[in-house]
C-alpha cells in the first residue's frame, strides 16, 4: 500500500459587508470608546445590537449607550491561544451582560488562570491603543472592582440612556478575514490519484456496480454506496461540458480577467472535473469544445487547458455529464 498523503491546508478569503445603520453605530461607536445597543419595543436593551427585534422581528432603530462595564453570565477557558484569537496567552471566552444592557455579548477575558473566573465576575472593557470601528476596537475585557463606567445617569442606576448614534466619520463597512487551517489528508483513492498526476496521468477509479469511473475518485461510488478500486486512466484530452467566464479579479491569483473556467470531462470519465481554459479568446469558448491539458514545469496538475483543434464533441456525447 503507498504511503497516503497529507499537507496543510490553509482556506482564506476575505469577506467584505457593509454594515446598515445599526451596526455601523456600533461599530464607529467602539472607536469613540462609546458602547452602543438598542432598544426592543418591550424596552430591553440588546447588546451587541441588531437591526430586527427578536421577539416581534419589528426594524428596531433606538440606539442607546451602555456601560464599559459589566457581568460575566458564562465562560470557557482556552488553554492554547490559535493565530488571530484576541489573545496569544491563555484566556477565558466570556459572555458580558454590559452594565444597562439585557443580552450578552461574546469576547475575550484577560485573566490569570481559568481559577481567577467566574460567573458573576465584574469586568471592565480594556480598549485597544488603536481603533478602526471594528469588534477588535475591544482588546478584551479584564476583572475589575471599581464602580460602573461609561453610564452617565449616576453610578448606581445601570440606565442605558439614549444615544443618536451620530459620528463623524462613520464606519459604513467591514473586511472580515475569513481562515481555516487544517491538515488535510486526502484518503487512498485521491493519494493513487496526485501520485499518478505526478506523472502528469489521470487516473480515475470505476465502480463495479455501474461501471461509471470516477475523476477525481473518492473511494466510493455515490449512487451505489460501494467501494471502488478498479483504476482507470483517462483523457488526456476531454470535452469542455459548461464553462463561466470570470470578471473578478482574485486576490494572490495571477491570472488576467476576462478568463474562462469550465467542466471538463476527460475521455473516458463519468465525471467533469474543473480547470481554466486558455489558448483562445475567452469569448469563443463553448460547450463540446475539445480541449487537453497545458503543463508547466514543476506543476503538481495542469495548468490549464486549451483547445486541441479536433471538431467539437456533439451534445449527446456529454450530456449525461452536465
Ligand atoms: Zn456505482
Amino acid at each position: 500500500m503507498p504511503e497516503l498523503l497529507k499537507a496543510p491546508l490553509v482556506v482564506e478569503f476575505p469577506f467584505t459587508r457593509s454594515l446598515g445603520p445599526v451596526q455601523s453605530a456600533f461599530l464607529t461607536g467602539l472607536r469613540e470608546r462609546t458602547v452602543l445597543g438598542v432598544k426592543t419595543t418591550d424596552g430591553r436593551v440588546l447588546v451587541p445590537p441588531v437591526e430586527y427585534d427578536p421577539v416581534t422581528a419589528d426594524e428596531i432603530r433606538d440606539l442607546v449607550e451602555v456601560g464599559a462595564t459589566g457581568t460575566v453570565t458564562t465562560w470557557a477557558w482556552n488553554p492554547a491561544p490559535r493565530r488571530g484569537q484576541p489573545l496569544d496567552t491563555p484566556f477565558a471566552w466570556v459572555l458580558v451582560r454590559l452594565d444597562g444592557a439585557d443580552t450578552a455579548l461574546l469576547h475575550a477575558l484577560d485573566a490569570p488562570s481559568a481559577d481567577a473566573v467566574r460567573t458573576g465576575l465584574r469586568v471592565r472593557v480594556r480598549w485597544a491603543a488603536e481603533r478602526t470601528g471594528a469588534i477588535t476596537d475591544i482588546a478584551c475585557f479584564e476583572p475589575y472592582e471599581g464602580p460602573r463606567e461609561g453610564l452617565y445617569e449616576g453610578p448606581d442606576s445601570g440606565e442605558a440612556r439614549d444615544h443618536s448614534g451620530d459620528f463623524a466619520n462613520a464606519v459604513t463597512g467591514i473586511v472580515a478575514p475569513a481562515r481555516l487551517d487544517y491538515t488535510y489528508s486526502p484518503g487512498r483513492a485521491q493519494s493513487a490519484y496526485i501520485n499518478a498526476l505526478a506523472e502528469r496521468k489521470t487516473v480515475g477509479e470505476r465502480c463495479p456496480s455501474c461501471r461509471k469511473v470516477y475523476v477525481p475518485p473518492r473511494g466510493a461510488c455515490p449512487t451505489c454506496g460501494v467501494a471502488t478500486d478498479e483504476q482507470v486512466e483517462v483523457g488526456p484530452r476531454g470535452t469542455v461540458t459548461t464553462y463561466c467566464i470570470v470578471n473578478i479579479k482574485a486576490k494572490n491569483l495571477d491570472i488576467e480577467v476576462p478568463y474562462v473556467y469550465g467542466h471538463i470531462a476527460l475521455d473516458g470519465a463519468d465525471l467533469a472535473l474543473h480547470g481554466r481554459i486558455g489558448g483562445i479568446p475567452y469569448d469563443q469558448v463553448r460547450m463540446g469544445l475539445r480541449v487537453e491539458p497545458v503543463w508547466t514545469e514543476g506543476g503538481r496538475y495542469p495548468d490549464h487547458y486549451r483547445p486541441t483543434g479536433e471538431p467539437d464533441a456533439d451534445y449527446d456525447a456529454y450530456k449525461e455529464l452536465l
